[in-house]
């Protein structure tokens, strides 16, 4: 595959669709040099983009989040999302939304930038190695930690908060690990560099409350599965050492969809009947005309 900045097709870029090549930005835009910039991920399966709305909500909130409102509706961009995917003749894929401050001014005073949105997309296969949906994921804990949202804003999607998040995965992949789980300021369990966490012990499911981090749409997603299936779902501070008695542990994400965690260091996880059962639900959720057909 060719480098995400020579490929063929179109992008759309603050309003119109332009090709692929063209899609550039100066050297002195704000958001490269003072990280004011948010973003999203979706995916799209048989053509039909998952929790499209939600994703572009999500997208302005971030944005306000960090003192600019995009210039578009929520339904404008759904509709552009579509429009990119129509136009570069996707049906499964990886859809990048993109807003960041323009080249207007610089410093850290950026009041008269505009607020520039893009969306992109592009083929993305598994996030995770798909053979780890057997044996589960080998994770390491990262050394950062996710900050008090008193010394960031923690609910945003923002570009600069994953600066930490590429350090940890590139540490652990070095290591020879899929990923690094990541405690918060406190101490807690808090979530992975790209997707959030959950454990199970004695058929209960646990996750992290969602306080300084990015509350999942997955997340939301799989909660709402697992409660369909009639299973106790508790969000509550989870300590590292609570890990000892956990029996199962999965990550979810737009892009690690439900990927089920074999080891965080040295504690241990069976890939077991709960994760086995929300990944095939979130698999049967995203395309729902495949389980029609399968079951009709
Ligand atoms: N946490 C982080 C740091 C992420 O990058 C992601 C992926 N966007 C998630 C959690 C999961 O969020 P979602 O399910 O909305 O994709």
């Amino acid at each position: 595959m060719s480098a995400f900045d020579q490929r063929d097709g179109v992008i759309w870029f603050n309003g119109e669709l332009i090709p692929w090549t063209d899609a550039r930005v100066h050297l002195l835009t704000h958001a490269l040099h003072y990280g004011s910039a948010v973003f999203e991920g979706m995916r799209a399966y048989d053509g039909e983009i998952f929790k499209l709305t939600e994703h572009n909500q999500r997208l302005l909130e971030s944005a306000e989040m960090l003192d600019f409102t995009i210039p578009y509706s929520v339904a404008e961009l759904d509709k552009a999302a579509r429009e990119v995917m129509s136009a570069n003749h996707l049906a499964d894929a990886y859809i990048r939304p993109l807003a960041w401050r323009g080249s207007e001014q610089m410093g850290v005073s950026a009041q008269k930038t505009t607020i520039n949105v893009a969306v992109a997309a592009w083929n993305w296969g598994a996030y995770f190695d798909p053979a780890a949906r057997a044996r589960g994921l080998k994770l390491t804990f990262a050394k950062y930690r996710r900050p008090d949202p008193m010394t960031a804003p923690v609910h945003s999607k923002a570009a600069g908060l994953y600066m930490i998040c590429t350090i940890e995965k590139h540490r652990a992949e070095r290591e020879g690990y899929a990923d690094a789980m990541m405690l918060d300021w406190r101490g807690q369990v808090a979530e992975c560099t790209g997707a959030n966490i959950f454990f199970v012990k004695d058929g209960i499911i646990y996750t992290p409350t969602a306080d300084c981090f990015l509350d999942g749409i997955t997340r939301r997603t799989v909660i709402g599965l697992a409660k369909q299936r009639g299973w106790q779902v508790i969000e509550k501070p989870i300590m590292p050492e609570e890990m000892s008695d956990f029996t199962e542990c999965f990550v979810t994400g737009t892009a690690a969809e439900v990927m089920p965690v074999g080891s965080i260091g040295d504690y241990a996880f069976e890939v077991g009947d709960i994760t086995r059962t929300l990944m095939d639900d979130y698999a049967a959720l995203v395309r729902p005309a495949r389980s029609v057909a399968a079951a009709g």
